[in-house]
């Protein structure tokens, strides 16, 4: 089959087209400043990236211009669009309505609406890019696949608040988690390199890329994850905070005289390794360097985002009672070295051995724990369009 993956924010939209029998990308690319003034990025298989500068005043146009790059005679990947069999869309948030990915119907769209109050700035915009393929592609089965699903399974003592738990009941007041797709892919894709059964292993997984968020996953199911609410939650990262006392809010409030809403907005955009860098910057490249050359702020950033991936490790290892491999992934944890290394040197407790030889790779599935330590450790790239295209797969032969 021929899957479209499509993930669509609210300026923005990434697109892949995956065979799903051989698991290759056939295309891929983006759109970006929908709405603004618009640009095209394509890019066939093996080919050369192209830019095509051209107004997208809606999402509407965004979509029709990647249509017809996937057909152009020339670049193209197909010849028209009854080659397409399926679409995947990314959905952020599905609240407690669904626990794995869904064919998309009217009632399906009905639920995604009404989960929107739980992700303001990404349901809408993931629903435009469902709504507008169905107007254009009308006879193609689509498939939603929700980054919460995968946490569904977390149990009440890991997903509840401890506020009044009617806050949970009247307003759904309670961890959702984030990043599922990755998450999901990342444990299988670890347990078959590792040669584990998925249902018989105890696993932790670091999505650690500009959001970052880590899993603890028992037999292939989440039972805990440290992201909340909303993706604010947990460690810090590049912009956001994080975890923290929850008077911060109202007492950094007070002292620069601003409402809850902005001290999130400081929370979500100007915290993290960012803020605790002054500013310098939110990724890891430049602060690795700035810490090299001496920089006391940047090596504090990068050692507070080390030790809160640590003890969050500590923690998910005593809520499994034991844990036989953890996972590094996502733009941090697949690339750099350094950080992975610096969070390992906490866990030495766990029985847990780095061969530095091995943590150099990049890019591919490694075992970067020496043969003799007591808990595996990898690096397994992730690959969300993959996992969306496989889930859509899946959803269309079970409707079938
Ligand atoms: P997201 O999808 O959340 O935007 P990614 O998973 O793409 O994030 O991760 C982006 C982050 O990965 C960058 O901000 C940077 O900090 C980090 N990163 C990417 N490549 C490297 C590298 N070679 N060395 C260190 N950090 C890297």
């Amino acid at each position: 089959m021929k899957v479209l993956v499509i993930n669509c924010g609210s300026s923005s939209l990434k697109y892949q087209v995956i065979d799903s029998d051989t698991e290759q990308v056939l295309a891929k690319g983006l759109c970006e400043r929908i709405g603004i003034d618009g640009r095209l990025v394509y890019q066939k298989a093996g080919g050369e990236k192209e830019i095509t500068d051209a107004a997208m005043p809606t999402h509407k146009e965004a979509i029709g211009m990647v249509l017809d790059a996937l057909q152009n005679p020339k670049t193209g990947v197909i010849a028209d669009l009854s080659e397409i069999d399926a679409v995947g869309h990314r959905v952020v948030h599905g609240g407690e309505k669904f626990s794995g990915s869904a064919l998309v119907d009217d009632a399906m769209i009905q639920a995604v609406e009404e989960c929107s109050g739980l992700a303001p700035l990404h349901n809408p915009a993931n629903l435009i890019g469902i709504n507008v393929c169905r107007e254009l592609m009308p006879n193609v089965p689509m498939v939603g696949c929700f980054d919460t699903a995968f946490h569904q399974t977390m149990p009440e003592k890991a997903y509840l608040y401890a506020i009044p738990v009617e806050y949970y009941e009247k307003y759904q007041i309670r961890k959702y988690g984030f990043h599922g797709t990755s998450h999901s892919f990342v444990s299988k894709e670890m347990a078959s390199f590792l040669g584990m059964d998925l249902n018989n292993c105890k696993e932790i997984i670091c999505h650690l890329g500009n959001g970052a968020s880590i899993s603890a996953v028992v037999n292939g199911k989440c039972v805990d994850t440290s992201m909340g609410l909303t993706p604010l939650a947990g460690l810090a990262m590049g912009t956001r905070s994080g975890d923290l006392d929850p008077s911060i809010v109202e007492f950094l409030g007070d002292k620069l005289g601003v409402d809850a809403k902005e001290v999130t907005n400081i929370l979500n955009k100007k915290s993290g390794v960012f803020g605790l860098s002054r500013g310098l910057s939110s990724d890891f490249r430049d602060l690795g360097e700035a810490a090299e050359a001496g920089n006391h702020d940047a090596e504090v950033a990068l050692e507070v985002f080390k030790y809160r991936v640590a003890t969050t490790i500590g923690a998910y290892a005593a809520a499994m009672n034991g844990v036989d491999a953890i996972a590094f992934t996502a733009g941090i944890g697949e690339n750099d070295a350094a950080t992975r290394a610096g969070i390992i040197s906490y866990l030495g407790y766990l029985g847990i051995e780095l061969c530095e030889e091995r943590n150099k790779v990049r890019g591919e599935n490694v075992k970067i724990s020496t043969d003799d330590s007591k808990v595996a450790v990898c690096v397994i790239p992730t690959n969300e369009e993959l996992a969306i295209c496989r889930d859509t797969v899946a959803v269309i032969s079970a409707n079938k």
